[in-house]
């Protein structure tokens, strides 16, 4: 179903459908949204946009244009809310070993690297390596989902509900709630956990990233700092094997002294790598889930192009194209 007489209701309220409610907003279109108004990875999230990720100190999957709309995307809402949404943020990466930082260092001058490179910087006590990285920061996602909420609230679009139905003008922005259903074939959702702590005196003004997690200014001297992953046990409760986990985090890209005043737990929405995905169901709704890790870089992009799908008949990119992402594993269930 598409065009634009057709009054759709958007399924959750996550970074997802969020940003497709400004998106459809923005195009004039009327919409009932609905959140059944608890969990949501969304509004634990630390909601930091990385554009070298991983071991392999590589750029996000199509950083080069989804950045710039996201980021376009984010200042055009802080203008409608009045409120700061985007903050930016070097990043410093940082290398605990000889070959992770050999590992770093020959790939400083790829092409698809060095754009995003500031360049080397003097490494703490304790690292051998250090490199400034640049394009990134954090969204304050709880201030962007809660002044979206309150806006189209006084519009009269939201509503807290829980969604139970079917239909063709539904469009299910649901996160790892959808997935675990099984409504998307097999997934690969993953748990993590989170803590938020306050320590006088630390580097506020990098976000931090290496042993294996990352450490994001929020300021007043209080930090994100994650995060585990686990793919067995998929709940949204803290555990006290998580929060050893982030502390030893905590500990190695701060330091010692600082207070636990949040710990929080959430489920990653994958189905391939953090790969988005949108697309129609067989019901005649659509789909737009599977932000993965990458919720904050993603949703925007996702949203105006699934708005372009719904409004104006587009299909989606094939990368994108959750259809095809079902037949693929189709194929290779059956190889
Ligand atoms: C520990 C952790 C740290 C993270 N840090 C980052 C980060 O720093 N940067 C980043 O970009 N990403 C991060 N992420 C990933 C990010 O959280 C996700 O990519 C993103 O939040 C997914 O958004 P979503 O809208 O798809 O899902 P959600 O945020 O889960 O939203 C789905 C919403 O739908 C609602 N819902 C579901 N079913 C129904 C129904 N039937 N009726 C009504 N409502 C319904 C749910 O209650 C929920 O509110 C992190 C994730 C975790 C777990």
């Amino acid at each position: 179903m598409k065009g634009g007489d057709t009054k759709w209701t958007i399924v959750g309220q996550g970074l997802a459908g969020t940003c497709l409610a400004w998106a459809l907003w923005r195009r004039g279109m009327d919409f009932v949204w609905v959140d059944r108004g608890t969990g949501g990875s969304s509004r634990m999230a630390a909601g930091m946009i990385n554009p070298l990720t991983g071991k392999n100190f590589e750029p996000s999957w199509r950083l080069a244009e989804f950045l710039p709309e996201a980021l376009e995307f984010y200042a055009a809402v802080e203008i409608q809310l009045e409120r700061k949404l985007w903050h930016p943020f070097p990043i410093m990466r940082l290398a605990g070993s000889e070959k992770e930082w050999r590992k770093i260092v020959s790939k400083l001058d790829a092409a698809e690297v060095a754009p995003w490179v500031v360049g080397e910087v003097a490494a703490p006590v304790g690292w051998v390596g250090a490199v400034e990285v640049g394009g990134g920061g954090r969204l304050d996602t709880r201030a962007f989902l809660d002044g979206s909420r309150e806006f189209f609230e006084k519009l009269g679009y939201y509503q807290l509900a829980e969604f139970f139905g079917n239909g063709e003008a539904v469009i299910r922005c649901e996160g790892a709630t959808g997935l675990l259903l099984g409504r998307y074939g097999p997934h690969r959702c993953a748990k993590g956990e989170i803590l938020t702590i306050h320590a006088s005196g630390w580097d506020e003004t990098h976000i931090r990233i290496g042993a294996g997690g990352w450490l994001v200014p929020q300021g007043g001297g209080v930090f994100k700092v994650g995060s585990t992953y686990e793919w067995d046990e998929l709940d949204e409760l803290p555990t006290a094997k998580g929060r050893v986990r982030i502390v030893e985090i905590a500990s190695r890209l701060g330091g010692e002294a600082f207070e636990v005043i949040g710990h929080d737990a959430g489920i990653r929405p994958i189905l391939r790598r953090s790969q988005p995905m949108i697309g129609p169901l067989v019901d005649g709704g659509w789909m737009f889930n599977a932000l993965g890790s990458k919720g904050s870089l993603y949703a925007p992009g996702m949203a105006v192009r699934l708005s372009r799908c719904l409004l104006d008949g587009t299909e989606p990119e094939p990368e994108v194209d959750f259809r095809a992402f079902l037949e693929q594993t189709r194929q290779d269930d059956s190889r």
